[in-house]
């Protein structure tokens, strides 16, 4: 399986994050994607390459255009309020909630950073719009060896994407890379494409991107948004609105949830992209489902990663894998290449 490597993550590195009631050190560190390629090069899963490049336009096909401005501009706004702060990263701390206007855009710096976010837990540092925009490129190339015929290809990326939405970011995202991925493969002539996402976390930023679109299917296994981040989505009756009426399927499992139980899920989630008719599948990678991840809550071993590779692999479909959560950063290599060899050995 071929990977495309976003070289510029690096660039993207935030010294702190709100969690918990105190800033701590970010969860989200360049060293997650590191080790994930040298748990490839160690295993020679195959050939390692940079993204082609991209119009930036195309990034359009997911996002708000004022969105996309803010990002691209945002650290050089940010630095011109205070010099000091080419030392600080950029958190935001004010939010829009019901009643009040997100249509008007503020001038003032800290309300616009609120404005298009929607935590205080995603830094934005000096090399984030390079970081977000090479992964975002890392996406669009390997849906494209898809389309050319491939069986599957790996974006290895940071920051990762399926909590950012149509015009916010948050939960360490700010480009959704396998929502960019999926759309690709639409616009290359995939008539329904579905998005199974088996990080921890709900893809929220997913989910509402294409929450009303009967050609995209977006299935999730996630911590139940009752107790898990990020709350606010990610029910089991949030099915489709419109014409995307029954294509969304939540599967919203207690913390403490074991491979066993999580497996069932996934079955049932493969079923439902199955009866979808999907012709390509994206999936969003996260292994922040491991027992020794830091912020998350579920039971899943190593060995478990070569079981899911396996199921991923019996539905059949060109795949594209999007690299997203995993916090326990001494296993995410291991975890997230388990995955891509058990689907490699299961054959196609
Ligand atoms: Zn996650």
């Amino acid at each position: 399986m071929i990977t495309f490597y976003n070289e510029r993550h690096g660039q993207h590195h935030g010294k702190a994050e709100m969690f918990r009631g105190e800033l701590v050190p970010c969860f989200e560190v360049p060293s997650r994607v590191e080790r994930v390629l040298a748990e490839l090069r160690g295993r020679r899963l195959g050939a390692i390459e940079a993204p082609q490049a991209f119009d930036e336009a195309v990034l359009e096909r997911v996002h708000a255009l004022p969105y996309l401005q803010f990002l691209r501009g945002a650290w050089e706004e940010w630095v011109a309020l205070n010099g000091g702060n080419a030392q600080r990263d950029a958190l935001p701390s004010v939010w829009p909630v019901r009643g009040h206007r997100s249509d008007v855009v503020p001038q003032n710096f800290a309300a616009r950073m609120g404005l298009f976010s929607y935590d205080a837990g995603t830094p934005l540092t000096a090399g984030t719009w390079d970081a977000a925009r090479e992964g975002a490129w890392c996406a669009l190339s390997a849906a494209g060896r898809v389309l050319g015929g491939a069986r599957a290809a790996f974006a290895l990326t940071r920051p990762p994407g399926h909590h950012a939405g149509h015009d916010f970011f948050g939960g360490y995202c700010f480009i959704n890379n396998a929502a960019l991925a999926a759309q690709a493969l639409r616009d290359g002539g995939v008539e329904r494409v579905a998005v199974l996402d088996i990080d921890y976390h709900h893809g929220n930023g997913t989910q509402t991107l294409y929450y009303d679109r009967a050609d995209m299917f977006y299935a999730s296994l996630h911590g139940d948004p009752l107790t898990e981040y990020p709350f606010f989505l990610g029910h089991a009756d949030e099915t489709g609105v419109g014409e995307g009426l029954g294509c969304n399927l939540n599967l919203p499992l207690p913390r403490g949830t074991g491979f066993p139980a999580w497996h069932g899920a996934l079955g049932q989630a493969l079923r439902a992209i199955a009866d979808h008719g999907a012709g390509a599948l994206v999936v969003s990678l996260g292994v922040d489902t491991f027992e020794g991840d830091p912020i998350s809550g579920f039971r899943l071993r190593q060995d478990d990663y070569l079981r899911i590779g396996e199921a991923l692999a019996s539905a059949g479909l060109p795949t594209v894998f999007v690299f997203e959560g995993g916090y326990a950063v001494s296993e995410v290599g291991i975890n997230t290449v388990n995955v891509l060899e058990g689907f490699e050995q299961r054959g196609g």
